[in-house]
């Protein structure tokens, strides 16, 4: 028996603890009332990297918008960078946007629900595309990401080893496949493993104390006392900031910018748009930004000029 099975006895009382909290105290956030496969899409890709919080206004305010993957395959690409913009991280929605030509160009508008079809959609990793097979398609499928691997790990092999274990995907898809195997419903065991990571076994301070999983958790109680360094699975990373905002953003607005000016601007002519105070000692940091955009294959340079590779 390797040392990472865990007994069946194990996962049905996780289970089934796990349920019964999540009935008492899951989320209700809007994009569980829906099986549309767009607007989970949508809300999966906010979600990467944004709050909860956040996301529940733009998601609703992106719907109004582009209420239909239809809509927003005709829409330009400015109007959905528009519409992101704030949120960072710009491969998302350009990605979202591609994804909807393609559903609407090649698959009469809709989503094919098998993982692989989904998986060959540049932007749907596997996260993804299971998060979608199990909200939108309501199929039994695993799920497995940064959260619920920390929730598993912590439970069923103690936050100490999760350091050790943590790039071994493969443990925990399959004791999320054994913990959806024959549960009644794959889909609120999902949705129930999500929310007990963001709000009970959080990554900085499990709340331990009130823990439905207390007897049965390998890390408790030791996890009380660990340092804080210890409880991370990942380390996160720390992205510049730039006159009081982060990166991203600015990759942002320079993207949006540019698809206002199809010909291009010059590094100048961005600065004075995107500051109303700028000078040129800061054309550095800008062209430092743009670079990043250039490398990810966003942008590209003709000469004195910065336009958006077509
Ligand atoms: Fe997480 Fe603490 Fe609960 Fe264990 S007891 S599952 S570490 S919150």
């Amino acid at each position: 028996m390797s040392s990472f099975t865990v007994s069946t006895t194990a996962l049905t009382t996780f289970r089934q603890r796990l349920l019964a909290w999540y009935r008492r105290a899951g989320r209700d956030l809007p994009w569980r009332h829906t099986h549309d496969p767009y607007k989970i899409l949508v809300s999966e890709m906010m979600l990467q990297q944004t709050q909860v919080t956040t996301v529940i206004t733009r998601y609703q305010r992106w719907l109004k918008r582009f209420p239909t993957i239809q809509v927003l395959a005709k829409a330009t690409t400015a109007a959905v960078l528009q519409e992101w913009s704030g949120l960072g991280y710009n491969r998302r929605p350009l990605a979202l946007h591609n994804i909807a030509k393609l559903v609407v160009e090649q698959h009469h508008g809709k989503f094919p629900s098998d993982i692989t079809e989904l998986q060959k959609f540049k932007g749907i990793g596997d996260y993804t595309a299971h998060a979608m097979a199990s909200f939108a398609f309501k199929q039994r499928v695993p799920l497995v990401d940064t959260n619920i691997k920390r929730v598993l790990g912590r439970i069923f092999f103690g936050y100490r080893k999760l350091e050790t274990i943590r790039d071994n995907v493969g443990i925990f898809w399959e004791l999320s496949r054994q913990l959806i195997a024959s549960a009644k419903s794959p889909y609120d065991v999902n949705q129930g493993l999500m929310d007990f990571g963001a709000l009970i076994c959080t990554a900085k301070q499990p709340k331990c104390p009130t823990c439905p999983m207390r007897t049965i958790c390998q890390s408790y109680p030791d996890i009380l006392t660990a340092h804080p360094d210890r409880l991370r699975v990942k380390a996160k990373r720390t992205e510049p900031v730039f006159f009081g905002q982060p990166r991203r953003i600015w990759r942002g607005k320079i993207l949006q910018l540019l698809h206002q000016h199809t010909t291009g601007l010059t590094v100048t002519a961005i600065g004075k748009q995107l500051q109303p105070d700028w000078d040129d000692t800061r054309q550095a940091w800008l062209q430092a930004v743009i670079a990043t955009l250039v490398k990810d294959k966003m942008l590209v340079i003709n000469g004195n000029r910065v336009r958006i590779k077509v």
